[in-house]
């Protein structure tokens, strides 16, 4: 839907409910029928789509379901210039994509994590608990009018919270999940509820569960924020494996693989020689030794398959960061290209027998990348 017919809808419910609040505050002895009459023109201007509530989702036919505009990216465009005029107020550590952040060694660009995106609400929607892109840390500003109440639980209940979902059949990531307070707190767990006022900057920390309903009219912008720091690394690397053991369905559209590039961000970080405490380097050197053997363990393959190995640079139009066409993995050291030619993960291509590989990219040489895991040292 064009942002524009979004924006018209928005200002015309604006009104509807700003007539109906004068009227109640005149005449409050017929609140309930100018409500009655307010649900009616709700439901005459319910936008096409999936905003018309249907028996199906348990509720009357023609009920209106309020619009959320999500993920609207802050690009260069002129529109966003306010917007990005008021990032770039804040200090650097809180900058999508600022010089510290881990993800300036990912090697790209990704909308909603290094790059800032709108969410434009209307009362009452909501985004469900979730946390963030490989538990990455985010910011958070409320533009205004209208305030937004948040619920978040630390990271250090992570644990309880997801053995309850578990045992009510809900899933982080495919099912919309609404954890309520009272259940929560009668577990023991520690659970925060705060309103974040029109101009209010919400920073939430990394791997911390959080849910958000709207309670005005309110225009939001968010990013994550990858902070240097060993807990944040890996609290990374534990949700990239939470989601990789996930179950996967048949219908790989279905499953949506970790997207930050984890990979790249670790080696890249040894490459562009990040200077590390002795616990960072610990932590780094853990996920290289997995990272290197999965390598050595695909190029092994490539030879006993007789395969050929072709070095990335005799090789045009490789992406910066590799992923799998057909279920969007980020891919490293070795990447299998199809014979239709496309990027295919190992896991992807043993499913299709048939067909066949022209040959597998090699991104660094396997001496390199052993001289680079030898070179982080830990005393
Ligand atoms: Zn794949």
């Amino acid at each position: 839907m064009p942002l524009e017919r979004f924006m018209e809808h928005r200002k015309h419910i604006k009104e509807i409910a700003s007539e109906t609040y004068k009227k109640i505050m005149k005449d409050g002895k017929k609140a309930e029928d100018h409500l009655e009459e307010l649900e009616k023109k709700l439901e005459d201007c319910t936008l096409e789509g999936p905003f018309q509530g249907q028996q199906k989702n348990f509720c009357k036919p023609v009920t209106y379901l309020q619009p959320f505009a999500t993920n609207i990216n802050v690009t260069k465009d002129e529109k966003f210039e306010r917007a990005r005029r008021e990032i770039g107020k804040l200090p650097e550590c809180l900058k999508p994509n600022g010089a510290e952040d881990l993800m300036h060694f990912g090697d790209e660009i990704i909308q909603g994590l290094n790059q800032a995106q709108a969410y434009l609400k209307v009362p009452a929607v909501r985004t469900t608990a979730h946390w963030e892109i490989q538990g990455a840390g985010s910011i958070n500003l409320n533009v205004g009018p209208g305030s937004c109440l948040w619920i978040s639980c630390p990271i250090e209940y992570f644990n309880t919270v997801d053995s309850m979902l578990n045992q009510r059949g809900g899933s982080w990531t495919k099912s919309a999940v609404w954890p309520l307070v009272k259940d929560l707190r009668t577990k023991g767990i520690f659970v925060e509820v705060y309103e974040q006022m029109a101009g209010d900057m919400v920073y939430v920390g990394f791997g911390t569960p959080h849910w958000v309903q709207s309670v005005g009219f309110a225009d939001n912008i968010s990013w994550n924020i990858v902070v240097p720091t060993v807990n944040q690394l890996a609290t990374a690397a534990l949700i990239h494996d939470y989601h990789m053991s996930e179950p996967r369905p048949e219908n790989v559209a279905n499953w949506k693989p970790p997207i930050m590039p984890l990979e790249y961000m670790i080696w890249n970080m040894v490459i562009k020689r990040k200077e590390m405490d002795g616990e960072m380097k610990r932590a780094v050197k853990s996920m290289l030794m997995r990272s290197l053997a999965n390598a050595a363990a695909e190029e092994a393959y490539a030879i006993v398959k007789t395969c050929p190995i072709v070095n990335l640079a005799d090789v045009p139009d490789v992406p910066a960061v590799a992923r799998c066409y057909p279920c969007d993995r980020v891919l490293f050291n070795y990447l299998p290209v199809h014979q239709e030619g496309y990027i295919i993960c190992f896991q992807c291509y043993f499913k299709r027998d048939e067909e066949k590989l022209v040959h597998v990219v090699q991104r660094y040489e396997m001496k390199y990348l052993v001289e680079l895991f030898d070179s982080v040292i830990i005393n």
